[in-house]
């Protein structure tokens, strides 16, 4: 198996998490996410998405775990609680678990933060996301999250975690939801990131 190359924080954007020379990168200073933070371990690619895959279509689980042991060093200081992506019901019940969920989990063992499973809930059900174009995924999950007990959230800074991070717009549908239940910070935290402005340069450009 190839090794695993973690993305080096000093070289990303403080806001989105791309790559950038600066704290903050030309699209967040015009355009800045709803998320006020956003890390990932790694890029999905080779081996990061092999394991990824056999964790979330082979329920391989320690393998949650072991992205759990990664990511604890990621936790911004000031996360009090862990809400994982929802998964939409027919997936989870075709999966038999939320790969985001079991994370949120582990990491709560490992960190101490609380977890809350049920911070988030689906709307109603969007369509998978694989293949859409940037507009369609935002079209797709837009107004699709909801907080089903705003005081769970309220004035409290939010770790949220999911997976795998694409085009950011599940995570934007997320954190608006959040934030309009009166989240005080939303922080994201996903293992991998496939968005292109990563995807298009080599890890040895980090070096
Ligand atoms: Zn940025």
């Amino acid at each position: 198996m190839d090794s695993i190359t973690q993305l080096p924080p000093e070289s990303s954007c403080r806001r989105c998490g791309k790559a950038a020379d600066e704290r903050l990168c030309a699209f967040c200073r015009v355009h800045p996410p709803e998320y006020d933070s956003a890390a990932s371990w790694t890029l999905y690619d080779g081996a990061a998405r092999s394991l990824l895959h056999l964790y979330k279509y082979r329920r391989v689980l320690p393998a949650g775990t072991w992205f759990a042991a990664r990511l604890a060093p990621l936790l911004p200081a000031s996360a009090e609680l862990l809400v994982p992506v929802p998964l939409a019901r027919g997936r989870q019940r075709e999966r038999g678990f939320n790969q985001s969920e079991l994370l949120a989990r582990r990491l709560s063992r490992l960190t101490h933060l609380p977890y809350d499973a049920t911070g988030l809930a689906r709307r109603r059900e969007t369509w998978t996301q694989a293949g859409l174009s940037r507009e369609e995924r935002e079209r797709n999950v837009n107004g699709a999250f909801r907080v089903p007990e705003p005081r769970r959230i309220d004035g409290r800074s939010i770790l949220l975690l999911d997976d795998v991070l694409t085009t950011g717009a599940t995570a934007q549908a997320c954190a608006l939801a959040l934030k309009a239940a009166g989240a005080a910070a939303v922080h994201l935290l996903t293992i991998a990131r496939a968005d292109l402005d990563f995807a298009g340069r080599t890890l040895a450009g980090f070096a």
